[in-house]
């Protein structure tokens, strides 16, 4: 296993910025993930597990300990008795080429996740979601390494507790298990799933019923329209993706918010969350605190498709990207009296 010293983060994510690893390490396997562990913990070194990079902001400081990153990269799928199809893929497999060999072969349930950029160990610990499906849904285990008893563990898909955006890896357990594998119930030869409206809207003047690869295909057309998708080259292609999590507010708080919103011909959107709760579009309150697409403050920059993502218009540092960041969050609280939470992982803030 190679130790490397001063290696780069910038080009290992997809925003593309920020400093140093002091140390770095790709483990290939589960024994040598084990053996990163006790070299930072032998230095005292802190440690952090990098996937695809695509969630992340890294300061421009860098990162002063170890950075892991899990290169298990096996998957394989086979038929339980009770005819569903379970996939197991090490965190370390693309997760868009994983979903794309789900749809390949007959099997449903994660379709609407095809063209999210990272690893498959990446996924749990927000617990990914677009277009009307979660993760969450199909997850039935995840293996870890306890990074203090240094023991492997699985934990169920009810031991991850996942909610929005959320699980025990980015919240109770943040930094604790180290994801080496995850399995997937999927279920063969199942429809997709179209309850999303934009979906509903590709495939509305469209005969016959859409297939799991005609589904797959329409939610990477749809991401390509809102630069979701990453296209090299494309002026908005680096980013986080959304940078800021949709808000949920009391329902009292919401109907005070579009009372006084309505006195400004307004109209605040919502969804249903949890009850008592609703949940508003980031985008809308973005766009709404006076950051159009395409607003640019220096190096930093609004996608020109989409108001969620801060992008990295090509020199940018990690200051440029969370000055927005912040300007963006103040603006919001002003207007809206609504605390925008940050989406990415802040790496060496
Ligand atoms: C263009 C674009 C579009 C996107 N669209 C979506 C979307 O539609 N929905 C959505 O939910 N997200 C989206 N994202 C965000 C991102 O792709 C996902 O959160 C992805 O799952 C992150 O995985 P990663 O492997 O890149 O993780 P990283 O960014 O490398 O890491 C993210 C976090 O996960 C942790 N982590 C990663 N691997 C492991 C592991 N093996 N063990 C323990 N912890 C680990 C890291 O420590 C870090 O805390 C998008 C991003 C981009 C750039």
């Amino acid at each position: 296993m190679l130790i490397r010293q001063n290696v780069a983060l910038a080009p290992l994510t997809t925003l593309g910025v920020g400093g140093p690893a002091r140390f770095f390490v790709e483990a290939l396997t589960e024994a040598e993930v084990i053996e990163a562990v006790e070299f930072a913990r032998s230095r005292q070194l802190p440690l952090f597990v990098l996937g695809g990079g695509s969630n992340l902001v890294v300061s421009d400081a860098g990162f002063a300990g170890l950075v892991l990153r899990v290169g298990i990269a096996d998957v394989s799928n086979c038929t339980a008795p009770n005819g569903v199809v379970i996939f197991d893929a090490g965190a370390g497999f693309d997760w868009d080429a994983l979903v794309a060999q789900t749809v390949d072969a007959g099997c449903a349930g994660m379709e609407c996740l095809s063209g999210i950029p990272g690893t498959v160990g990446g996924t749990p610990v927000q617990n990914v979601g677009a277009y009307g499906q979660e993760v969450s849904e199909t997850i039935q285990e995840v293996r870890v390494l306890d990074s203090q008893s240094l023991q492997i563990k699985t934990l169920s898909n009810a031991d991850c507790s996942f909610t929005y955006r959320s699980s025990i890896f980015n919240t109770t357990e943040r930094g604790h298990y180290i994801i080496l594998r995850v399995s997937f119930t999927l279920r063969p030869g199942g429809k997709p799933n179209l309850h999303y409206a934009d979906l509903q809207k590709f495939f509305a003047n469209r005969p016959g019923e859409p297939t799991l690869a005609e589904a797959r295909m329409a939610v990477r057309e749809i991401r390509r329209g809102k630069a979701m998708l990453i296209v090299p080259g494309d002026q908005d292609a680096r980013s986080v993706g959304s940078f800021f999590k949709n808000p949920i507010v009391e329902q009292s708080f919401f109907e005070q918010l579009s009372e006084r919103l309505r006195s400004r011909a307004l109209q605040l959107p919502s969804y249903p969350a949890a009850d008592g709760f609703r949940k508003l579009p980031a985008a809308w309150l973005v766009e709404h605190a006076g950051f159009s697409k395409g607003y640019v403050k220096g190096a930093a920059g609004i996608s020109h498709q989409h108001a969620l993502a801060i992008v990295n218009r090509g020199d940018a540092t990690a200051a440029d990207i969370i000055a927005l960041k912040d300007e963006i969050q103040s603006h919001v609280f002003d207007e809206f009296g609504i605390e925008l939470r940050a989406e990415p992982v802040l790496v060496g803030f």
